[in-house]
């Protein structure tokens, strides 16, 4: 049953009974209204009002300034993400550029709409950048997104650690060495690879705003680590997460975007200049604007999803009086426990990337045992899952085991794992 397994898959995560118990129950029929949660109308007061106060509730939890940040719930998942993160910011880098070349040719006789659309032309030729820094598979595969929409040519691979580490993820390159694009549209990185195991272990100081304010356009995928620590948000123009780890369930994407790049300060683009310069036009479901503007409500959104992650944030906020630094607090602890239990045999476990870097979220390491990983690795999985421990099997394309230690692992969870891990090695 339900009650005796602990679940450390990487996504979708276990949710908290507690709330699956709440949900069931407003499935059914919501608040006595004879109808079920996810049969009202996304119009209805109802469903703004669960809109409403999950976002309040996700400001409040991570202390994001309402004032400068719009939270937009979104569909398309981390990887609509990808794409909308390109969309919208190379869509900001060009109305920025736009607008300063209609004030440096304003009055010089050569300021007609051709001479605008040319010299917009120029600057996008030669200084658009998008600045990727690659740590694992996720951020990989923004990339990869990057380069796909936009082409090769604009996209800047700034720092991949597989250049220091014989080709496999696992390290962060020391910041020294980002080669960064000046004024690029956007410097992009996965705060947590869910994959891989590696997490960032506070926001890059190389990135941080300068003392005036101004400072890189910095966006992170927050997806597999976002509600477990504090974020520096002032630091960003946009971060994103899938719901599915942390927050809820699976169909809602949040997108915590700075008020800077969205109307009245900044308006996308027309589709008809975007053509001229050869850039592609963002599908409007992508459009943090129309999104932001409708308060998530551009089209039809599913409001179970939203209500889930309401219930989720009510719970934190229920269960720790200080916030995100109580379960942060509860997070740093239990990945101590798994970490220290492996490393207490190096003979039989090793630990996948660096120590420097390794995350609190998803704990990957190799079994080895006899030196034969492979049935190690089998039996030590078929071991776990009889004492109730699943869902811990490496992702397909890395193999070996991932622990992922998302907030809905009770600490009772965690020393369970440990208590496993040293009577594995033990036996
Ligand atoms: N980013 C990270 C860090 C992820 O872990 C995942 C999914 N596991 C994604 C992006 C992609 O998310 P989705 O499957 O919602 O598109």
């Amino acid at each position: 049953t339900r009650a005796d397994i602990t679940y450390f898959g990487a996504g979708p995560a276990a949710l908290p009974t507690d709330v699956l118990e709440t949900a069931a129950q407003a499935l059914l029929d919501f608040n006595g209204t004879g109808l079920g949660i996810a049969e009202h109308s996304h119009r209805s007061e109802l469903a703004t009002n669960i809109i409403n106060e999950a976002k309040a509730d996700l400001a409040s939890y991570l202390d994001i300034p309402a004032s400068d940040y719009e939270v937009i719930f979104m569909q398309a998942g981390g990887t609509g993400e990808f794409a909308a993160s390109v969309y919208n910011l190379v869509g900001a880098w060009v109305a920025r550029q736009h607008a300063a070349i209609i004030k440096e040719l304003a009055g010089s006789g050569a300021d007609d709409e051709a001479a605008v659309v040319a010299a917009l032309q120029g600057r996008v030729q030669t200084q658009l950048k998008l600045d990727y820094i690659i740590t694992g598979g996720w951020s990989l595969k923004a990339y990869q997104e990057a380069v796909r929409l936009l082409g090769p040519e604009y996209v800047n691979i700034a720092a991949d650690a597989r250049t220091i580490n014989d080709g496999k993820f696992g390290k962060i390159p020391d910041q020294s060495t980002w080669k960064l694009s000046p004024d690029a549209a956007l410097v992009y990185y996965c705060d947590n690879e869910t994959v891989d195991g590696v997490e960032f272990p506070e926001f890059p100081a190389v990135l941080a705003p300068k003392a005036d304010g101004t400072g890189p356009v910095v966006v992170a995928d927050m997806s597999s680590n976002i509600l477990s620590r504090r974020v520096p948000v002032a630091n960003y123009s946009l971060l994103f997460f899938g719901a599915q780890k942390n927050l809820g369930c699976t169909g809602v994407t949040v997108a915590v975007a700075r008020r800077t790049l969205l109307p009245p300060t900044t308006t996308q683009p027309s589709p008809a200049l975007m053509r001229k310069l050869g850039l592609p036009i963002p599908p409007i479901m992508l459009q943090y604007e129309t999104i932001a503007k409708n308060n998530s409500l551009y089209n039809t959104l599913s409001i179970f999803d939203v209500y889930i992650a309401g219930q989720v944030l009510k719970k934190l906020l229920k269960t720790y009086p200080d916030k995100v630094d109580g379960q942060q607090a509860v997070a740093e602890k239990k990945a101590s426990l798994i970490y220290a239990a492996l490393e207490a045999h190096p003979e039989v476990y090793r630990i996948v990337p660096d120590k420097a870097v390794r995350s609190r979220m998803n704990i990957c390491f190799r079994v080895t045992k006899n030196g034969n990983v492979d049935d190690t690795e089998k039996a030590f999985l078929k071991e776990s899952v009889s004492q109730g421990l699943t869902g811990l099997k490496g992702h397909r394309s890395v193999g070996g085991i991932r622990a992922s230690n998302y907030n809905s692992i009770p600490l009772e969870g965690a020393e369970k794992l440990a208590r496993f891990i040293e009577a594995f090695a033990k036996a």
